[in-house]
C-alpha cells in the first residue's frame, strides 16, 4: 500500500480557476519522489493540500490508506514534516529553534532528542552548535545554514514523510549537494517528496513526477525521462 496517494484530486484557490485537475499519483513507503514542472504548475499546492492548509474540491488524499480529511490535525502533523524554501527562524538560539520543532522541550531533552534523531551533522558546522544565536542578536546565518537548521527542526520530530518544498533550490548547487548528502546520511528509509527545480537534485529519486498545468505530464525514473528527450 502506498504511503501517500492522490486520487483524482481537483482543487483551486478561487472558484473559477482550477489549479490541480484530477491529479492522481502514489508514493511508495520509503520511496523518494520528486515533483518537477514549470513555475505555477501546482507543485507547492500539492504540499499545501497534504498538510491540509486547504482541502480538495474533488477527489481524496490518502496517507497510509486513510483519507486525510478524516484524521486529526495532530496526527497529520506527526506524519508529515515540511521544509519550505525560506524557513523562518526565531530570533533565539538554534537549540531553541529545534526544541520548538519538538514541541518546546527544554534544552537538555532537545539535545538528547537531536542526538537520538542523529541530526547533529546539520548543527555541528555552526560555530557554537546548539548555542549559536541567530537573528538580530546573534549570527547572521547564510541561506544554507538557515536551511540546515530548518531541516534539523523538522527531522527532530521524526516524521515518516518528509516534504522538501524547494528547500534547497535557492542555494548554490554546491551547498545544495552538501545539504542533500547530509540529509541522505541521517534519514534512511524515510519517505520523501521533493519539489525541485534542478535536475541534479533529483537524480537519485526513485520516481519523478512531471506536473504541467495541474495535471500529470510524465512520470518515471530519471533515466527513463532523460531517455525520452
Ligand atoms: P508551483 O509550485 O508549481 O510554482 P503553485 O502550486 O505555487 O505552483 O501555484 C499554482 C498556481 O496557483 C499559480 O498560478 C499560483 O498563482 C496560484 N496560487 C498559489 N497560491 C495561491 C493563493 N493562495 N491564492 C490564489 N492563487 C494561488
Ligand atoms: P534509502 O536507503 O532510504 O534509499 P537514501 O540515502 O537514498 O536512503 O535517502 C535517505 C533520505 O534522504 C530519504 O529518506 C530522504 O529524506 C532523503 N532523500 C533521498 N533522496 C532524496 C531526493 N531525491 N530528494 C530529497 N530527499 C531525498
Amino acid at each position: 500500500q502506498p504511503i501517500v496517494a492522490f486520487e483524482d484530486v481537483t482543487f483551486g484557490y478561487e472558484r473559477d480557476r482550477t489549479i490541480l485537475k484530477g491529479l492522481s499519483f502514489e508514493v511508495p513507503a520509503g520511496g523518494h519522489t520528486a515533483i518537477v514542472g514549470p513555475s505555477g504548475a501546482g507543485k507547492s499546492t500539492i504540499a499545501r493540500l497534504l498538510f491540509r492548509f486547504y482541502d480538495p474540491w474533488l477527489g481524496r488524499i490518502l496517507i497510509d490508506g486513510q483519507d486525510i480529511a478524516e484524521v486529526t490535525q495532530a496526527s497529520l502533523r506527526a506524519q508529515i514534516g515540511i521544509v519550505p524554501q525560506d524557513s523562518v527562524l526565531f530570533n533565539d538560539t538554534i537549540g531553541y529553534n529545534i526544541a520548538y520543532g519538538k514541541g518546546g522541550a527544554d534544552h537538555h531533552t532537545m539535545e538528547a532528542a537531536a542526538r537520538g534523531a542523529s541530526i547533529m551533522p546539520f548543527i555541528e558546522k555552526l560555530p557554537d552548535g546548539f548555542d549559536t544565536e541567530v537573528g538580530e542578536r546573534g549570527l547572521k546565518l547564510s541561506g544554507g545554514e538557515k536551511q540546515r537548521v530548518a531541516i534539523a527542526r523538522t527531522l527532530v520530530k521524526d516524521p515518516p514523510i518528509l516534504i522538501l518544498d524547494e528547500a534547497t533550490s535557492a542555494l548554490d548547487s554546491r551547498t545544495e549537494q552538501d545539504i542533500l548528502a547530509t540529509l541522505h546520511a541521517v534519514s534512511e528509509n524515510r519517505t520523501s517528496i521533493s519539489i525541485a527545480h534542478r535536475l541534479s537534485t533529483i537524480a537519485d529519486s526513485d520516481e519523478i513526477i512531471v506536473l504541467d498545468e495541474g495535471a500529470l505530464a510524465e512520470r518515471g525514473s530519471h533515466a527513463a525521462l532523460l531517455a525520452k528527450r
